[in-house]
């Protein structure tokens, strides 16, 4: 399996999870790989992975709450890599986790600020590259909770449901102008943001056996997918990776 051969990917909030896993698959099918983290030395574990399955891929720092990190790092991969074909805005973070009344403000702020504003940062930045070449594919990661509210999650729902109408305006404006808009809800995977919704014993997502979160390679091997020419049909939709159509496309098993 090899149909990213020659393509050039940004994933941000690469460090591990969800990001990390999409990352190696990206690089197993022939992919070059940008990939970042607030702190690039993070990375290292994942660069060795690409390594082993013979990938190519340069850790950057990037807080994507920072416009001007963001087009740092587009510019960067262009540099190195000589193009850029997509980007995928998967850093994100929960916290803060609790009653609104509880929370702190600046800490509600800072995850809009992570998860939403950090979307458009990734948009408005690889969008010009997009136009010139006439090709680009974005990939939104979104979640179940862009469309229902979960309690103490307020914070974490409102970015995410802000990331869903980001992903329809970007695919408003660029669909007809070559640019692939996916939203992806990668379904509860088992993650280190998972281990603080546990700890945090709030809401029925905080209750759910470990054992029974997916593995992060299942949502990869959905973005490595969405990457390719095959996920055409599908542009400016938000996808689930627990849809039975998408899951039997991209060569998952079937849920249940
Ligand atoms: P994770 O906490 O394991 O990984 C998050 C990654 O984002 C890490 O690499 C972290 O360093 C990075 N990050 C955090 N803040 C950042 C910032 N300001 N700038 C750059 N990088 C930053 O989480 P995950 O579960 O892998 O989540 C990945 C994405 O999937 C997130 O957008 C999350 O909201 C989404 N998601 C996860 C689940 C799940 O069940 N795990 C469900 C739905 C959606």
């Amino acid at each position: 399996m090899s149909n990213l051969n020659g393509k050039v990917i940004i994933i941000t909030g690469a460090s591990r999870g969800i990001g990390a896993a999409a990352a190696v698959e990206c690089a197993r099918q022939g992919a070059k790989l940008s990939i970042s983290s607030r702190n690039a030395a993070d990375c290292a574990d994942v660069l060795e992975k690409i390594d082993g399955v013979g990938g190519e891929a340069f850790a950057a720092s990037c807080d994507v709450s920072d416009f001007n990190a963001v087009e740092q790092l587009v510019k960067e991969t262009i540099e190195r890599f000589g193009k850029v074909d997509a980007i995928v805005n998967n850093a994100g973070i929960v916290d803060p986790v609790g009653l609104i009344e509880d929370t702190d403000p600046q800490e509600w702020a800072r995850n809009i600020s992570v998860n939403l504003v950090g979307v458009y940062n990734g948009i408005r930045s690889a969008l010009p590259h997009f136009y010139k070449q006439g090709s680009g594919t974005i990939i939104n990661i979104s979640s179940g909770a862009a469309h229902n509210p979960l309690e103490g999650w307020s914070a974490y729902c409102s970015g995410k449901a802000g990331v869903y109408m980001m992903t329809r305006a970007t695919a408003h404006e660029a669909g007809e102008k070559g640019v692939k808009v996916f939203g992806f809800a990668p379904g509860v995977v088992d993650t280190d943001m998972q281990g603080i919704i546990r700890a945090s014993g709030i809401n029925r997502v905080s209750q759910l056996p470990r054992e029974n979160l997916s593995p992060s390679h299942e949502p990869a091997a959905a973005i490595a997918w969405l990457c390719g020419e095959q996920s055409d049909d599908l542009a400016g939709q938000e996808l689930d990776v627990r849809n039975e159509d998408l899951r039997k496309r991209v060569g998952l098993p079937a849920i249940a």
